[in-house]
């Protein structure tokens, strides 16, 4: 399976420079691609092909004095980007088409010099790792990384990526093997929650840790301080640079988090059941900045790439099931109560009830249940299920899970089958 591993790089102002050139050149080429596409579709012309398109834009420009200066820098970015251009308009068509469906995507998009990130990918033939720890790129020099973790494999391709705080990265894709962790019996369960990070089904809690809350508080000021600042003064670029820079340190501190995080749960579970929220739709809503905030997108899907890369389960339990509305000791269901109810005792068993800890481990009896119930047996693993494949229509879970799940609870909420 590929892996994206991303180290930070310092390229020398020589290098800055070469790479600046490189960004703008490969820009131009993007740009005349989507230009020439766009015209044939204006003129009723077929769209062009990869390879005529390359032609055009990139040998043939070469040679012509507004292009000129295209020969200065390497091909292959050059090339990756028309790649890139390919890969965007199939993405569109896809999801016109219906064959893939997700987050709505145009038509591309011409690319500007403001825009925040710039990139440029590498394929094999354009870079190298050298014994000394430096990162040959093609026409650009050895350039300094901050090896931050081993790099498990061979790579097959690198994009170098500027950011809007002014940091150059190298995203590294490389191609590893399966290394499936020695079974284990324990399961658990996971509501995420805004007040602490996460309950689990065990009765654990994770944290939001406090070195992110410190990063959070150092952006806010530099947020504050931004708006201080006269539109269009010196002063207020410097202000805005300060603000993504503080952005970046709360990003890349939330992600180390986060891998740490998932790469325990892994570890130590051979399934891990999660609730699908609805992180999208969360985010319009009033809970838009502590969703964004636990990065729960990020966790799911990081927790998903390693139980795959792992063998071990990922169980997606629908939106639509109650995990804080049933007793998990008995299933009855207690009905809806406001988010500042913390504790409440079940109705008709009369079993005090944590909220997150109940939650979880509903969801920890839902997700083995749905696992059994799968169609062809129990899901393959890091593999979420999906919701048209699931055997239970919306609505009445309930009574499934009573058949399957939470009536064979024993006294610590964990299903004795
Ligand atoms: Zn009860």
């Amino acid at each position: 399976m590929h892996l994206r591993y991303s180290y930070r790089v310092y390229p020398t102002a020589g290098q800055r420079a070469a790479l600046a050139k490189t960004f703008g050149c490969a820009r131009v080429v993007y740009n005349d691609g989507l230009a020439a596409r766009k015209e044939a579709r204006k003129t009723g012309r077929p769209y062009p092909k990869a390879t005529d398109l390359q032609k055009s834009v990139i040998t043939a420009a070469k040679k012509t004095p507004e292009r000129a200066w295209l020969a200065s820098v390497g091909v292959d970015p050059l090339i990756q980007s028309l790649r890139d251009l390919d890969t965007a308009y199939r993405n569109f068509f896809d999801l016109v088409s219906g064959k893939r469906d997700g987050r709505p995507v145009g038509l591309p998009r011409f690319k500007s010099k403001r825009d925040a990130r710039q990139s440029l990918r590498f394929t094999r033939n354009g870079f190298r790792i050298r014994s000394n720890g430096k990162l040959n790129l093609a026409k650009i020099g050895d350039v300094r990384v901050k090896w931050s973790r081993a790099l498990p494999a061979d790579p097959s391709s690198v994009t170098v990526v500027l950011d809007a705080a002014g940091r150059y990265h190298a995203s590294i894709v490389v191609d590893v093997e399966l290394e499936h962790l020695p079974e284990v019996d324990a399961e658990v369960g996971i509501d995420l929650g805004l007040t602490t990070y996460a309950v689990l089904s065990d009765g654990s809690v994770i944290d939001n840790p406090r070195f992110l809350r410190k990063a959070e508080k150092k952006l806010k000021a530099a947020q504050r301080e931004l708006s201080r600042k006269a539109k269009g003064s010196r002063n207020r670029s410097k202000a805005r640079r300060k603000v993504a820079r503080a952005h970046a340190k709360v990003a890349d501190t939330r992600k180390d988090w986060l891998h740490q995080q998932t790469t325990k749960l892994i570890r130590e579970n051979q399934a891990v059941y999660l609730e699908d929220l609805n992180v999208r739709g969360l985010a319009r809503g009033r809970l838009a900045k502590s969703v964004h905030d636990a990065g729960w997108a990020t966790f799911r899907r990081l927790l998903e790439e390693k139980a795959a890369r792992y063998g071990r389960v990922i169980g997606i339990v629908p939106r639509a099931f109650p995990s804080s509305q049933l007793c998990s000791a008995c299933g009855h269901r207690d009905g809806p109560k406001p988010l500042r109810v913390r504790e409440w005792a079940c109705g008709a068993c009369g079993v005090l009830h944590d909220r997150d800890l109940n939650a979880a481990r509903n969801i920890l009896a839902a997700g083995q249940a749905d696992r059994l119930n799968a169609p062809g047996g129990p899901v393959r693993p890091g593999v979420a299920i999906p919701r048209r494949a699931r055997p239970v229509e919306r609505g009445t879970h309930l009574g499934d899970l009573r058949t399957t799940g939470i009536r064979a609870t024993g006294a610590g909420g964990i299903p004795t089958r």
